[in-house]
């Protein structure tokens, strides 16, 4: 699982609007699924990993966007898949404001056949979920803990939801190593960070799943923010200043 390392989230407070038309449309509590392809995946399989991931992540890290997430699986270019979230927050008063996320994931045409390509399509649709909890807009240099943290938590939660084989982390370890060992920035970076996660899962599962609901806790007590200021976590829990 390295390619998803390219696709970085925008959280973005401006989105363009992109005028998209929707041949399949699909909702269940907390989404509602787009989609003009023809995919392996049902909507209704979508709508039930999104919504199981949901539970896994609200059970983790607290509630999440009191908001219906859209989410829009498009057809790109070959070898172009990629996914982002959209957050949108409309500050009314100093108490007041409202919430639209999206999350957008881009799929060549015939994508997701293979299991490979499967894992990833369901890494993306629950990764950029993640998003939703923690946030992804922070200091440039916090990025790759951002992004490692938010990669690591996916690839945990969908193999012990059962989306996912074991097989997934353990590949994950090799490939982490070779890329510290092969890759460059901000590849290598993540994948150092993952390791470390992945320590402190085997070592310290508590102080991990802490270090998650306190990241979430920064983004919900400030999501107004353009940057999400999370330092003093990074520090306490990473030693990172
Ligand atoms: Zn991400």
């Amino acid at each position: 699982m390295t390619s998803n390392e390219k696709h970085c989230p925008e959280i973005d407070d401006n989105p363009q609007e992109e005028p998209i038309s929707c041949v399949v449309a699909a909702s269940s509590e907390h989404f509602t699924y787009k989609t003009e392809a023809k995919r392996p995946w049902s909507p209704k399989k979508v709508l039930e990993l999104l919504e199981q991931v949901y539970q896994g992540y609200e059970k983790l890290m607290g509630s999440g966007l009191d908001t219906i997430i859209e989410v829009r699986d498009i057809v790109c270019e070959p070898n172009n898949h990629s996914a982002r979230t959209e957050i949108k927050i409309q500050v009314h008063s100093a108490e007041e404001f409202t919430i639209e996320s999206k999350i957008i994931c881009e799929f060549p045409p015939n994508y997701g056949y293979i299991q490979q390509e499967q894992d990833l399509a369901y890494h993306f649709f629950a990764h950029e979920l993640f998003h939703c909890w923690i946030g992804g807009a922070v200091a440039n240099l916090y990025e790759p803990i951002v992004e490692a943290i938010t990669q690591y938590m996916t690839d945990l939660t969908l193999v012990r939801l059962g989306w996912c084989s074991e097989d997934l982390l353990i590949h994950g370890r090799v490939n982490w190593q070779e890329i510290i060992e092969t890759a460059n920035l901000p590849h290598t970076l993540i994948a150092g960070y993952k390791l470390i996660f992945d320590k402190m899962h085997t070592n310290e599962p508590e102080r991990l799943f802490a270090f998650c609901r306190n990241l979430a806790d920064c983004f919900r007590q400030q999501r107004t923010c353009m940057e999400i200021e999370i330092s003093p976590v990074l520090e306490r829990y990473l030693g990172v200043t």
